[in-house]
């Protein structure tokens, strides 16, 4: 038995803990991903590696869920507005327990539950079909809404996109959570910089992102959503401060992030990677970490 000191036992030691264990949750995420990848040898792998953090802190720490019984009545809700992300999604469901690690080897097959866009009907944990994008924060205001009728302590978290905020139906909703005081609901934005015909701020120009949430009403985090600590205390301080706002953690992220020659990738929203390169992708993963260990 180990004796536990105040020291060990201290908020700063609990942080550090916490923050241990989701970085390695989202390690082996990415090699999760880059798995799935090579099973079609394409896909939305950039993405995947770039939203591993915060798919890892909201299902290694913050979500309420059941791994054996996904449809738990009691359990938090985790919207992926963006379908394409799946990939990264099921590589976290894997780690999570919701889908079994060996089925993520059938990732976009034929009568695959993992297809390569997630769709709620195919995949146990996967609340909502993503994409037609622009979607999802409509789909999590209503959830919100609905469990707050029902006096249910479930909260929802909704994932989505720069590309996202194009869509006038996200502001429709943004304006909407606060106007019903929606406080059990969170947003999650990869600001990724990137959507599927370029760099986002080329297409359409929407900085500045806090200001806009801020207008609408909304409690509101940005921070770098490749670094776990920041992740972690940002979710704290809106459970702690938005009060009956909806909140929005607002997370730049690296396309590609802990994979050195994907992040410099120029073709990186469906990327195609050579057959020889999966192992140097592998093999950069695992050195970015153990490096880090050192
Ligand atoms: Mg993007």
């Amino acid at each position: 038995m180990s004796i536990m000191t105040t020291h060990e036992n201290s908020p700063a030691t609990k942080f550090f803990a916490r923050v241990a264990a989701v970085e390695e949750f989202a390690y082996r995420s990415r090699h999760n991903s880059l798995d799935m990848g090579e099973e079609q040898g394409q896909g939305y792998v950039g993405q995947a590696l770039g939203a591993a953090d915060i798919f890892a802190t909201v299902y290694a720490d913050r979500l309420r869920f059941r791994p054996s019984e996904p449809d738990w009545k009691e359990r938090d809700r985790f919207l992926l507005s963006t379908g394409h992300y799946a990939i990264g999604l099921y590589a976290a469901l894997g780690e999570a327990g919701i889908v079994d690690r060996a089925e993520l080897a059938t990732y976009g097959s034929d009568d695959s539950r993992l297809p390569m866009s997630g769709m709620a009907s195919y995949t146990p944990g996967m609340e909502i079909s993503g994409g037609s994008l622009g979607h999802g924060l409509t789909v999590a205001v209503g959830i919100a809404l609905g469990l707050r009728h029902q006096k249910s302590a479930s909260k929802v978290i909704n994932f989505l996109s720069d590309g996202e905020l194009d869509e006038g139906s996200t502001w429709e909703a943004a304006m909407g959570a606060h106007h019903h005081r929606l406080g059990n609901l969170t947003a999650v934005v990869d600001i990724n910089a990137l959507q599927a015909d370029g760099a986002t701020s080329t297409i359409l120009s929407t900085e500045p992102v806090h200001e806009k949430w801020a207008a609408c009403g909304w409690y509101v985090e940005r921070i770098d959503g490749n670094d776990v600590a920041a992740l972690l205390a940002a979710f704290d301080r809106a459970a702690d401060l938005s009060g009956d706002r909806p909140s929005v953690i607002l997370c730049d992220t690296k396309v590609g992030k802990g994979v050195p020659l994907l992040e410099n990738r120029e073709k990186a929203h469906f990327m195609r990677i050579e057959e020889h390169e999966w192992q140097i992708c592998r093999d950069q993963l695992t050195a970015g970490h153990t490096s880090k260990d050192l």
